[in-house]
């Protein structure tokens, strides 16, 4: 069967409505930002389709650095414990930053990474976010780029994984809670 045509998912946001939403977040964002050089730091790995079809819509001269991180087993996520897997290659002291998320859920991830780019001396730190599922907030942080909001559902596709799968989709999907194991 083909990768992009599987019955345990259900097409929640289809490749056009994601291009033609993140077009916006671009243009909003090269309005918010006229005159100045951004620096986009994606998040690795599930932010990587995201950040590139945002850096090309968004018209101004943006940097790009990447930045990965790990929570916790699920039986720890809770403690709020992030590990820092690859730092970023760039010192961010006075750059504007843009934070490139593909989804903020408990927004553990987020508030380690806001906390850490503060302290270094970014002059603004911003999160753009393809997806966000308020519903299991943990942490109270500011996304001021979302382009879908959605229920507490697992979604996969457009970056986001199961076991490592389904990032390639083209799409972002419900994935059928059967065929999920906790881990
Ligand atoms: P947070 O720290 O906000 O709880 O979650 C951050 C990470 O959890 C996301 O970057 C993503 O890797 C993962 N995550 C949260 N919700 C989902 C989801 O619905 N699907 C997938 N595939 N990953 C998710
Ligand atoms: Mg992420
Ligand atoms: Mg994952």
């Amino acid at each position: 069967m083909s990768e992009f045509s599987q019955p345990q998912l259900t097409v929640l946001f289809d490749t056009g409505q994601i291009q033609a939403r993140i077009r916006e977040l671009g243009a909003a964002i090269t309005r918010d930002y006229a005159g100045q050089s951004p620096l986009l730091v994606v998040v690795l790995k599930g932010a990587v389709p995201f950040g590139a079809d945002l850096v090309r819509a968004i018209d101004l001269p943006v940097t790009l650095d990447f930045i990965a991180v790990s929570s916790y087993g699920m039986a720890t996520k809770s403690s709020g414990e992030v590990r820092l897997l690859k730092d970023l290659d760039t010192s961010l002291r006075g750059q504007p930053v843009i934070i490139v998320e593909d989804i903020v859920d408990t927004g553990l991830t987020l508030s380690y990474l806001l906390d850490m780019f503060r302290r270094r001396e970014a002059a603004s730190v911003r999160v753009a976010a393809l997806l966000d599922k308020p519903e299991r907030r943990q942490r109270e942080v500011e996304v001021s780029y979302v382009g879908f909001t959605i229920p507490n559902e697992f979604v996969v596709g457009f970056g986001l994984d199961y076991a490592e799968r389904y990032r390639n989709l083209p799409y972002v999907a419900i994935l059928d809670p059967a065929a999920v194991t906790e881990g």
